[in-house]
């Protein structure tokens, strides 16, 4: 029988809107079977979300999404299965954190600058572990300032806006090491989100599996078929497991739901295959 999974989520420990608690609840009532938190840069929300899904009999993984840079582009790798303890990957979060934060207050600086309350917009992202731009398009949101998180982004956070701040993130092949060190798998994630040409992202993906990637996500909401189609062909070629996820960020965006069927595209390896005595699977 095909069961729901989710392997790409978030809590408020990073940019999502509920707890993990919360979120896990949410994930049982979709009929989630297996689940892993996978917040931006940091681990925080796991401890939580591993005593829900125990008590939800939900099967957890400990994850995390990880930015990082490719040929001076951002690329997003998910982590999964990682050792929570790991001192190297518990660094790695710890000064990407700090730089998030040095990061939002330089936001905070900039919208000052273009007569927004800057430090106010700022201080709700300054209360989560994991600090992002949507904290601050929430805040816009709330106090008026801009209609919709993505008018937030496009008026004033996005590239080219008055409030943008460019960020140097670690590197890919650092990045992938990191996930690899602390005995997860390396997932690329929306390889559809990347604007670049195909023959860029076969080179993309070539160098995430050279770097020890292990899997791609080939099914995610807002995917086009022709999007599964690219992301499977890639997964075979390079011989990476497929893995499939929501990136769920707040229940008041319908469209992305929590849960999706563990059904992959024709001859694509499910991840699930790769997780390990270690998760009670084989
Ligand atoms: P940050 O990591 O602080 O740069 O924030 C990135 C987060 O903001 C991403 O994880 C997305 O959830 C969201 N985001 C990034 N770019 C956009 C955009 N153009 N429109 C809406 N949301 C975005
Ligand atoms: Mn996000
Ligand atoms: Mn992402
Ligand atoms: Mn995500």
């Amino acid at each position: 029988m095909l069961s729901r999974i989710d392997l790409h989520t978030h809590s408020d420990r990073s940019d999502g809107a509920l707890a993990p608690a919360a979120l896990v609840a949410r994930a049982a009532a979709r009929q989630v079977a297996l689940l892993a938190l996978t917040d931006h840069d940091t681990l925080a929300g796991c401890s939580a979300a591993r005593a829900a899904c125990e008590q939800h009999g939900i099967e957890f993984l400990s994850g995390l999404e990880l930015t990082c840079e490719w040929r001076g582009r951002e690329v997003h790798v998910v982590g999964l299965a990682v050792n929570e303890a790991d001192s190297s990957l518990r660094d790695h979060c710890c000064s990407v954190l700090t730089m998030r934060r040095e990061r939002i207050h330089e936001i905070a600086c900039r919208l000052s600058a273009a007569g927004l309350p800057g430090e106010a917009l700022a201080e709700q992202a300054l209360a989560v572990p994991a600090p992002t731009r949507t904290h601050i398009a929430r805040a816009m949101c709330a106090a008026g300032l801009a209609t919709s998180i993505q008018r937030a982004f496009d008026r004033w956070l996005k590239r080219g806006q008055p409030g943008y701040v460019a960020q140097k993130w670690p590197e890919l092949a650092t990045v992938v090491r990191c996930v690899l060190g602390a005995g997860g798998i390396a997932v690329l994630a929306h390889p559809h989100r990347y604007k670049v040409s195909n023959g860029v992202l076969r080179e993309l993906v070539a160098e995430f599996r050279d770097a020890g990637g292990g899997g791609i996500e080939v099914s995610l909401p807002g995917m086009e078929p022709a999007d599964t189609d690219r992301a499977a062909t890639l997964a075979r070629r390079f011989d990476l497991a497929g893995s499939v996820g929501s990136d769920f960020h707040e229940p008041d965006l319908p469209w992305r739901p929590l849960g999706r069927l563990d059904k992959l595209p024709e001859g694509v390896r499910p991840i699930t295959a790769h997780l390990g005595p270690v998760n009670g699977r084989s």
